[in-house]
């Protein structure tokens, strides 16, 4: 159990970059004045091109941005139904896939603790960090790499996406800017939307389980009074169960979110115990194989939340 941490932000690093302090300002600063990515090697215009993401919320981004671009294909490296990659180890499979592509979009921001492995066996793949610039979250164990699960956090990686690519492939430069701009403005508008109805309701506060939502309670105006599993896998202690409930008593929360993604078990234990109910919140870390499905995931957040925290 870990009660979450004012936020505060760092700038999204290079997973190869040096671990020192940096300044959001000079991080800024850095990043405006980075030189331009050159190009792949082509031997031809609209050359065939391999694109694999690393695990759905960026397949899911990225099949927006590359939508019917002629001669791009992509490939989801960990499965739609895989959800967060921390401590992922690549497969055989995954090094396969790997071996082939031309560019791999990651989330970065420490979501892909492989990145190095991966760099180092395929020295000639072009990697886009879909954080890159984006200011994170600082959590208790680092920054947190969720940025996707706030629809504002998906447009600026959306916009990300699609100006990397745009640059290491220029032959299908418009295609990629004019659909990365198309998916960005859907996913701020219904932000905005999230925004105003999420406004209105009486509650903010909320307990979640796995630090997968402070970019989302951050654009909502949530307050998160305790995440209770921190990573998938990791079961709260009796005691921390026990802490959990007592604050869920003292603070008044009326509503637990749990993920489809992860075990309902100590969610259920700390509603029986304090009254409050349960639902679920979809941190869109899986979900079905359509470019709409991180927008409606999404809408289906916006109805739970209307009816939970009303
Ligand atoms: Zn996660």
């Amino acid at each position: 159990m870990n009660i979450h941490d004012r936020p505060r932000r760092r700038a999204a690093k290079p997973f190869a970059a040096a671990a020192s302090m940096l300044l959001v300002a000079a991080a800024v600063l850095s990043a405006a004045a980075c030189a331009p990515r050159k190009a792949l090697p082509r031997a031809e215009e609209q050359a065939a091109l391999s694109v694999v993401a690393s695990f759905y919320p960026m397949y899911v981004i990225a099949r927006n941005v590359i939508g019917d671009a002629p001669g791009v294909t992509l490939r989801n490296m960990a499965g739609i139904q895989t959800g967060c990659l921390h401590d992922y180890s690549l497969t055989a499979a995954d090094m396969k896939t790997l071996e082939g592509a031309d560019i791999f979009v990651v989330n970065g921001g420490g979501m892909e603790s492989f990145l190095e492995k991966a760099a180092a066996g395929f020295p000639k793949l072009k990697t886009i960090q879909a954080s890159e610039g984006i200011p994170l979250i600082e959590g208790g164990e680092g920054p947190n790499p969720h940025v996707f699960v706030s629809p504002f956090g998906a447009a600026a990686q959306t916009r990300n996406v699609a100006k990397a690519l745009a640059e290491l492939d220029p032959s299908r430069a418009a295609v990629y800017a004019r659909n990365g701009e198309a998916y960005a403005a859907s996913l701020e508008a219904l932000g905005a939307k999230m925004k105003s109805r999420i406004a209105q309701l009486p509650n903010r506060s909320v307990v979640t389980f796995h630090e997968a939502f402070p970019y989302f309670a951050e654009a909502f105006g949530l307050e998160i009074a305790a995440v209770v599993e921190r990573e998938p896998g990791s079961e709260p202690s009796a005691g921390e169960l026990a802490d959990t409930i007592g604050i869920v008593r003292k603070s008044g929360v009326k509503a637990l979110f749990a993920e489809p993604q992860y075990s309902k078990a100590s969610a259920e234990v700390i509603a029986r115990e304090t009254g409050a109910k349960l639902f679920t919140l979809d941190p869109c870390v899986t979900g079905p194989d359509e470019p709409g499905a991180y927008l409606a995931a999404m809408e289906k957040n916006l109805a739970t939340l209307e009816e939970a925290l009303r």
